[in-house]
């Protein structure tokens, strides 16, 4: 089996050998098929189906191996689709905020060890400029990939703006002193550096000219996210009417929950229109409440993210989240006032922890970090589910939900693939 898996995908070991252009020009791997003993599909978990790809695309999912295909038996592991992270900052030391190149390349290349094929390039509140010139930067290193013909690592989706538009009683690790209000002109700096690369932004009901700034986006085609922010029902209610749609790490930087003031948690619980990001890392959230929430918004309505900082990957040290030094320790990131400072955590574990911690079905749960995120950020069409049409940009994982392989349309881009699997 292992042996299919090597002349399939290159020369030498799984993975690591075929991430250039030179790996690719065989025949072989351009059609082939995956065989799984658990294959998860919109429809469900499939047993030891085959999934047949053509040129990077999922041809057909189906109970036995067609002819024409070469066979890749993954054994008695799953294959899912590939995760997206709609919300995520850095990775290995890299940060969105470092507006390189390599920063992004970085992240990009590190998170298939995680599962991962997507991600947003998530900024943090800093100094207006700073963060205009991280937009730019994902902007200008996305048009590179798009032309470029080797697939290097996760694809770069676009970018998410965590700030500057928050209240200082929720500012978590956003420093207060850049908190600026989201004025008509300063939306427009967003819209005009950025583009079609700006997916997400985030701010706090209550701000000034939240709700304008809300109508603005959403004309543009920018999904609004609520969050760092101290709003009551009837503010959070008005930004939704105005096409809010996103809660920002439902729970944590935001008022919560009172009987007779539902405030942000409330208000995004109760109405259908809000998706809410979660934390699983068991930390962030108590699971108790992880699975409250899921059994409130349901799964369509519920996307992990990992809110990760650049120590992802990383053993526990002194880092920085923007302007702010955080110290990890045990994993948990938090700034020299002791609030939570972004995580380390990574969506393989966050599945994990929402079936083991939370009890949510684990199809779910991985949906909740593939076909959820995929539909909010528009790209459902072509990423985040199993089925025919779509790129093969998958993952395969043990029973545990480590990563052993990662697939960017159709390539193998991570492997801890070894004989003992
Ligand atoms: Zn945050």
């Amino acid at each position: 089996m292992m042996m299919d898996c090597i002349t399939l995908f290159g020369s030498g070991s799984l993975g690591s050998g075929s991430l250039g252009s030179g790996s690719s020009g065989s025949g072989s791997d351009s059609q082939y098929a995956l065989k799984a003993a658990r294959v998860f599909t919109p429809e469900g978990i499939l047993e030891n189906a085959f999934v047949h790809i053509s040129h990077g695309r999922i041809d057909s999912v189906s109970d036995n191996l067609k002819a024409g295909y070469a066979l890749v038996d993954l054994g008695n592991h799953k294959l899912m689709p590939g995760l997206i992270d709609m919300h995520i900052h850095g990775q290995s030391g890299a940060d969105t905020m470092d507006a390189t190149e390599e920063a992004l390349a970085k992240i990009a290349g590190d998170l298939p060890k995680t599962g991962v094929v997507g991600f947003l390039g998530t900024t943090v509140t800093a100094p207006w400029p700073k963060i205009l010139a991280a937009l730019a930067n994902v902007k200008s290193t996305m048009g590179k990939n798009l032309t470029a013909d080797v697939v290097s690592g996760a694809e770069i989706l676009g970018t998410y703006v965590e700030g500057p538009f928050f209240t200082p009683k929720n500012k978590g690790a956003h420093p207060e002193q850049f908190f600026l209000a989201p004025s008509q002109e300063r939306i427009a700096d967003l819209l005009e550096v950025a583009g079609d690369t700006l997916k997400v932004v985030a701010l706090a009901p209550e701000t000034e000219g939240a709700v304008a700034a809300t109508r603005q986006l959403v004309a543009h085609g920018v999904r609004v996210a609520m969050g760092h922010s101290d709003a009551t029902w009837e503010q959070v209610e008005a930004c939704v009417e105005a096409g809010a749609t996103i809660g920002v790490h439902l729970y944590n930087g935001m008022s919560g929950l009172h009987h007779r003031e539902p405030g942000c948690v409330g208000a995004m619980l109760a109405n259908d229109a809000v998706i809410a990001e979660m934390i699983a890392d068991g930390v962030h959230v108590h699971p108790a409440v992880l699975k409250l929430s899921w059994k409130c918004k349901g799964t369509d309505r519920s996307a992990l993210i990992t809110d990760c900082m650049c120590a992802g990957g990383l053993p526990d040290g002194v880092y920085q989240l923007g302007e702010l030094p955080v110290t990890v320790k045990n994993g948990v990131a938090r700034t020299d006032c002791g609030s939570l400072a972004g995580s380390t955590l990574s969506l393989n574990k966050a599945i994990r922890n929402m079936t083991g911690l939370a009890g949510v079905p684990e199809l779910d749960a991985v949906k909740m970090a593939s076909e959820v995120p995929a539909r909010i950020l528009g790209v459902g069409h072509r990423m985040g589910s199993i089925a025919p049409g779509m790129e093969a940009s998958l993952t395969v994982m043990d029973d545990d939900f480590n990563v052993l392989l990662t697939l960017v349309k159709g390539q193998p881009i991570f492997s801890a693939w070894s004989e003992t699997n």
